[in-house]
């Protein structure tokens, strides 16, 4: 459980690109400054990642030390990333007259499981935060780590210092939290490969949920959990962009109710990163589709689509998709299994590619899939397999149709209007 406490705040989150280097990190001083003028009596608390590249660096230090870092020595490392920014950017605060203290998540206590690079956390103590806003002060907190119960350092897993801004936020009942980022926010699909694509006002958590599961990298998909959760609202801008303004500058994310108008589609969204793997003339029976999955499961690998096709007789070809980064471990339990599934083989492509259509207005509207299967028949593309949620559908293509996909589906589903550049 979190401990809660109620009073005007907000939490400011910022990235490793807003960040980067001193002269972006005087800028966020000035944004948290500004801020601070236009809304007196808002308590501000900042949290911050590492400079860009700064993580990958000390994960490629370890790696060049020793083959198989230590966890507990790998949190160790990569815990100073955030302790070098905080720490510059509460003097440049300082400097500027405003109060401030950078914390790192032991002096905060932000308490997690001892699960090190991926730890989860358990709860956050607010008292020495509260205490530093009741003095007028801005606390500056290190994103991305905190403190399991042996004492260790541990990390949140990579990206992770979104979830200490929401987890923050959540404790300490804030109205807002912003994720200052180098996008103007989310976008109805990915902008480099449609230029159609708009910059939303507002999503729902729960599409954003499927959005950044789906490939829309913006938000880590652990914060939105937490965001949903603790029903935070979500505000994501760019920090080069100027002030939060909706169409030109930032994303709300917020509860369902709180949408306005519920559009079918809100977003397209594409996914590279993907196995299809297929399991050739397979006898069919239910027991030997559990006997597969069961060795699939047992090796933790995560499946999403998941078909089958007869080839004659009681045979079946049976193809998966799998992260990419899990295919070999998914090949090789499976090539185990074929004797005794008495399957033909098993085969792998890479070459694919997963467009989704996502929108809570799905749940109110028939006839989704028929348009998009029309749509896509239109430009001739051929699904491979299909998955969908009560708000999601998602088609495997071949990845040479991947760009074609996604424009076609934009133009299907997203109503025309005011595009925004992605780059503030
Ligand atoms: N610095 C960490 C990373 O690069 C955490 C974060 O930036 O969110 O993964
Ligand atoms: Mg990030």
């Amino acid at each position: 459980m979190l401990m809660t406490e109620s009073a005007s705040l907000v939490v400011m989150k910022f990235g490793g690109t807003s960040v980067g280097d001193v002269s972006r990190v005087k800028r966020v001083a000035e944004i948290v400054g500004e801020y601070r003028e236009s809304n007196p009596g808002v308590g501000v608390v900042v949290v911050l990642s590492a400079m860009a590249g700064e993580t990958n660096r000390l994960v490629a230090l370890a790696k060049e030390c020793v083959e198989r870092p230590n966890p507990r020595e790998l949190d160790v490392l990569l815990a100073t990333g955030e302790q070098v920014t905080v720490a510059l950017l509460a003097m440049r605060l300082n400097e500027m007259g405003i109060p401030s203290k950078s914390l790192l998540a032991p002096q905060v206590r932000i308490a997690t499981d001892s699960r090190h690079t991926n730890a989860q956390i358990e709860e956050i103590e607010c008292a020495t935060l509260l205490e530093a806003l009741r003095e007028g002060g801005v606390p500056v907190v290190a994103g991305f780590q905190g403190i399991a119960g042996s004492g260790d350092i541990t990390t949140l897993g990579r990206g992770g210092s979104d979830i200490t801004a929401v987890a923050l936020a959540a404790a300490l009942k804030a109205e807002t939290c912003f994720i200052y980022t180098d996008v103007a926010g989310v976008f109805s699909t990915d902008p480099r490969v449609c230029g159609e694509a708009k910059l939303l006002e507002r999503v729902s958590h729960e599409e954003m949920l499927e959005m950044a599961s789906l490939g829309a990298k913006v938000l880590h998909t652990r914060s939105v959990y937490f965001a949903m959760r603790y029903a935070v609202p979500l505000i994501v801008l760019s920090t080069f962009a100027g002030p939060f303004e909706p169409g030109r500058n930032g994303t709300w994310i917020v509860n369902e109710e709180e949408l306005m108008e519920k559009p079918v589609v809100t977003g397209v969204t594409l996914r590279l990163d993907e196995a299809q793997i297929t399991i050739e003339a397979m006898p069919s029976s239910i027991a030997t589709m559990a006997a597969l999955f069961d060795g699939l499961s047992e090796r933790d690998v995560y499946i999403d689509m998941i078909s089958q096709e007869s080839v004659g007789g009681d045979a079946v070809n049976v193809s998966l998709t799998v992260p990419d980064e899990q295919s070999v471990t998914a090949l090789e339990t499976i090539r185990a299994l074929v004797p005794s599934l008495r399957a033909n083989g098993v085969t792998v492509e890479r070459d694919i590619a997963k467009v989704s259509v996502v929108g809570i207005g799905m749940r109110y509207h028939t006839g989704v899939a028929a348009r998009v299967f029309r749509c896509l028949a239109r430009e001739n593309i051929d699904v491979q397999m299909v998955n969908t949620s009560e708000i999601k559908l998602s088609v495997l293509v071949a990845r040479k149709y991947c760009d074609a996909a996604v424009r076609a589906l934009h133009a299907e589903f997203i109503p025309e209007g005011a595009t925004v550049s992605a780059k503030g």
